[in-house]
């Protein structure tokens, strides 16, 4: 994986950067595809009757073809651009969720779970009357599947759970978990926020029902995600939001709504950032989700033996060969934000804090937690920078 580093021109900077879980940095390919959209062919799409409309139309199209192939979509109709997973899951809160759960219905979710995999549930349960119910998770920070498939015999509405951890690293058995939930009767949605970018996915083998992902967390610009839903539910779920584009026809009496995904696609849409992403995921597919995956694992691997090395430490979620590239961990007596920025003065980028996972903190017995996370682009030197920048922080903190 050496000559990829080149493709990141961030790094001729000389950080070391090991906060990708939080976002990744972009290969030249996808700033040159936004680069080029914005300066030769920059118009809105879907209206215009000139060449340079109809050109970014079809490059804004091509990027849906290409992101439903790269998780195996039926068809691109099944795309609907977001702003990112949190829009993504919002949308199926308000839309499907307000159209199908009542009183009393109950929606299973993880204590593993992201914020944004949280909240739009408490809220659309606290309006229904709906109850909500956590699957636990075990010591080594994998899911308690016995406690999962207890909830399942009560018959949810609603399954939601992550693909991969972004505190612990861990990777949840997806085709185990869909299968017992959609046996009982649930719809499933996943949080491919940190899976789709490390993983991949395939989401007709999966048997999910809704499948969730952000573009920056997969070498794609910021504000642009995705949102694949089965065909059958996108047609029978009402809009998220309402305005131009997503009409068949308006009059002063009413509207009627255009199919899937220009339904959920109201408003001028992030042209550009598309087109980012389509390129991010034509990139990646480059290179192959296996290799990154491996690399990934192999970074893992050192990363936890030499944090070991060092002493008083402790380390999150499950070893190395069953999970992501993501490490937490609590170095005894120096509070997280403190070694973040110990870190920064040795230009080593880490995440601090809750990484969005209250609960999971609560469950871990945590306030906080320092996080390193990798890709493609990492290398071991940076780790060893970690190591140095740490050493450094347990001298200054004796
Ligand atoms: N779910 C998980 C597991 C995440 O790691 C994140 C981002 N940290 C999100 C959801 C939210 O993604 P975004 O901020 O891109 O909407």
């Amino acid at each position: 994986m050496g000559a990829i580093r080149q493709d990141f021109p961030i790094f001729s900077s000389g950080i070391a950067y090991l906060d990708s879980a939080n976002t990744t940095q972009r290969p030249q390919v996808v700033l040159e595809a936004m680069r080029a959209y914005y300066t030769e062919y920059n118009a809105n799409i879907h209206r215009g009757a000139y060449a340079i409309s109809e050109m970014a139309t079809e490059r804004f199209e091509g990027a849906r073809q290409r992101l439903a192939q790269f998780i195996n979509a039926r068809s691109p109709d099944e795309i609907i651009w977001t702003r990112g997973t949190t829009e993504s899951i919002n949308l199926v809160a308000y839309s499907w969720g307000r159209a199908n759960v009542q009183r009393d219905d109950l929606i299973v979710l993880t204590v593993m779970e992201h914020h944004s995999n949280l909240v739009p549930w408490q809220i659309l349960a606290a309006e229904r009357g709906a109850q909500i119910e956590y699957v636990d998770i075990d010591g080594a920070g994998e899911l308690d599947l016995d406690g999962f498939a207890a909830l399942m015999r009560r018959e949810p509405k609603l399954v939601a759970f992550t693909q991969v951890s972004n505190t612990l690293g861990s990777i949840n058995p997806v085709q185990e978990l869909v299968a017992a939930a959609r046996a009982a009767g649930a719809v499933v949605l996943i949080d491919g926020a940190q899976g789709a970018p490390h993983l991949g996915f395939d989401v007709q083998a999966s048997g999910a029902d809704f499948y969730a992902f952000s573009g920056h967390k997969m070498a794609g610009p910021t504000g642009i995600g995705v949102l694949w839903g089965r065909r059958e539910l996108l047609a029978s779920m009402p809009p998220f939001m309402a305005g131009g584009d997503m009409i068949r026809s308006v009059t002063l009496k009413g509207t009627t709504y255009a199919d899937a995904p220009q339904k959920f696609e109201a408003g001028t849409q992030a042209v550009a950032e598309a087109i980012g992403l389509g390129a991010a995921v034509e990139y990646l597919s480059g290179i192959g989700l296996a290799n990154i995956h491996r690399h990934e694992q192999d970074l893992t691997e050192y990363a936890m033996e030499s944090l070991q090395d060092l002493g008083g430490i402790r380390i999150f979620g499950p070893p190395a060969g069953r999970r992501s590239g993501v490490v937490s961990f609590d170095l005894e007596g120096i509070h997280p934000h403190d070694l973040a920025t110990i870190l920064d003065r040795h230009q080593v980028c880490i995440r601090a804090g809750h990484n969005c996972t209250q609960p999971l903190m609560e469950r871990l017995g945590v306030a906080a937690v320092a996080r390193a996370s990798f890709y493609l682009y990492t290398e071991k030197v940076e780790i060893d920078r970690l190591l140095e920048g740490l050493k450094d922080a347990k001298r200054i903190f004796a």
